[in-house]
């Protein structure tokens, strides 16, 4: 692949004042990769691997899926390649399982619920993931966890697709890094106890919002009520960054409110280390991020901390890119 022209989206996500925010890409087609790459994404911070199995009739085999992951390791390479395992269920479904019948899918057999259900199905991805993990720089990140139970469940199933692929003599990566993201509530209020036990956080804002302020993301009839510069959102996410860097853990942002201008300034100010959002998205970001000052986010965050109404939070995110943009 040909890079054909250089812009300022790829110069690095850096502050006036020299704060450096890594800018992902959250993809879900291996075709995307080039838009990545053009648009100035420093790698993939967050693969949705759902799409591959999505509109056919039959699971993908485990050399599909490592084919598919090493190419694009090795395309992204050196930059790191996140691969999230299936998040299936709710409003994406295979049809090789059939519709699930109930209620609240938002809340049912969905991501690593639903992986936890077909322990076959989740081995053969993760084994795909591991043996494309020798090539470039890639890392795994499992959605929708809840509590340290899922996590280790998780782990120990990798494990053992350790122990197989070691017993076959197939060649995988035992270092690949695994991280979780942190969108549904109660994890972020045990952030702490589940940084221990990864290398990696990435918020997921889209889920996390629409589980912490109970409203359905698909759902027009409340859609005026999805607000991510919610008190609640932003203070949720401040403890999830501050948990993961205490631990000495890398933390991202990779839902909708990284390519939102208004709160990419509060996510600064927090000093996220990674946001990762559509590559479309990435120029104008990039081009916030290069004309911020971090001192300036740092006073933003702390009186939007302060703020208890999302009006009053509006209203101080505009004054200050106006003041300091
Ligand atoms: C999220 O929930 O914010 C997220 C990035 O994941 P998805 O949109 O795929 O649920
Ligand atoms: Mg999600």
């Amino acid at each position: 692949y040909q890079k054909t022209t250089i812009r300022f989206c790829h110069l690095p996500g850096e502050t006036r004042d020299g704060f450096q925010i890594k800018v992902l890409a959250n993809i879900e087609l291996f075709e995307e990769v080039a838009q990545v790459i053009d648009n100035g994404g420093e790698g993939v911070g967050l693969y949705r691997t759902e799409y591959s199995y999505m509109n056919r009739t039959e699971l993908p085999t485990e050399e599909e899926l490592y084919e598919e992951y090493r190419d694009l390791a090795s395309i992204l390479a050196p930059s790191r390649l996140t691969l999230r395992t299936l998040d299936l269920g709710a409003d994406k479904l295979i049809s090789h399982y059939g519709a699930l019948d109930e209620s609240n899918p938002a809340l049912g057999l969905r991501a690593i619920r639903f992986c936890m259900r077909h322990p076959q199905m989740f081995k053969t991805q993760m084994r795909a993931i591991l043996r494309a993990a020798v090539q470039g720089n890639v890392s795994l990140m499992f959605p929708m966890i809840s509590g340290t139970q899922e996590l280790r469940y998780a782990k120990d199933l990798l494990q053992v697709c350790k122990q197989e692929l070691a017993i076959e003599g197939k060649e995988f990566n035992p270092d690949l890094p695994v991280g979780i993201m942190m969108e549904v509530p109660s994890a972020v209020m045990i952030a702490e106890f589940l940084a221990k036990e990864v290398d990696f956080f990435s918020i997921g804002t889209n889920d996390l919002i629409q589980y912490s302020l109970g409203i359905d993301r698909t759902n027009r009839h409340v859609s005026h009520l999805y607000q991510p510069l919610h008190p609640a959102i932003v203070r949720m996410i401040k403890y999830v960054v501050d948990a993961g860097h205490q631990a000495g853990i890398e933390v991202s942002v990779c839902g909708e409110m990284a390519a939102d201008p208004f709160c990419v300034p509060i996510l600064m100010g927090m000093q996220v280390d990674c946001i990762s959002l559509g590559p479309q998205a990435i120029p104008g970001i990039k081009r916030i991020i290069r004309r911020a000052n971090l001192q300036d986010c740092k006073q933003l965050l702390k009186d939007v901390l302060q703020s208890s109404t999302v009006t009053l939070t509006n209203r101080l995110v505009r004054e200050t890119i106006f003041k300091s943009f």
